[in-house]
């Protein structure tokens, strides 16, 4: 169900970016991957992917993500991508959804501390971006979260 909505967005013919596969059998995986995009859209934003049950769950970071500790960033979240996105890196065409360049600022493993419903605990094992890090949901049904490095 969530891909559709990344699939609805796109049109494949004229985007590079993965389509993933039709239908995937969930198995997890471990360890788990985690990456951080660099998207060079009509406004400069990051985009977060952890990964989880066989997707990249996704937030945009306007403002990147947080590199001391306790600082709060704003992570909107967005429509699941497929895990053949980890590695994407490209320029998606004028006229698409999501136009612009897009580089991998980081990427490597983590691990799970624990995930509910309105928070995620995680420690991630990146090149650039380390540490115990938690995304709490703001109340209500919104896209809105926060992440906030913990140490
Ligand atoms: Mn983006």
């Amino acid at each position: 169900m969530p891909i559709e909505n990344y699939k609805k967005k796109r049109n494949f013919s004229q985007t590079p970016e993965p389509e993933g596969e039709v239908e995937r059998k969930y198995k997890e995986r471990k360890p788990l991957s985690f990456v951080i995009h660099e998207h060079h859209a009509s406004h400069l934003h990051w985009d977060f992917r952890l990964e989880m049950e066989g997707v990249l769950k996704s937030w945009a970071l306007p403002k990147g993500v947080p590199q001391s500790l306790k600082e709060k960033r704003l992570a909107v979240q967005t429509e699941d991508h497929p895990l053949e996105y980890l590695t994407f890196e490209g320029k998606i065409p004028e006229g698409e959804y999501g136009a612009g360049q897009v580089i991998i600022f980081d990427i490597g493993t983590y691990d799970l501390i624990e995930r509910k419903q309105e928070k995620i605990e995680f420690i991630l094992d990146g090149k650039k971006v380390k540490g115990k890090y938690a995304l709490i949901k703001f109340k209500g049904q919104g896209k809105n979260w926060l992440l906030i490095k913990l140490s």
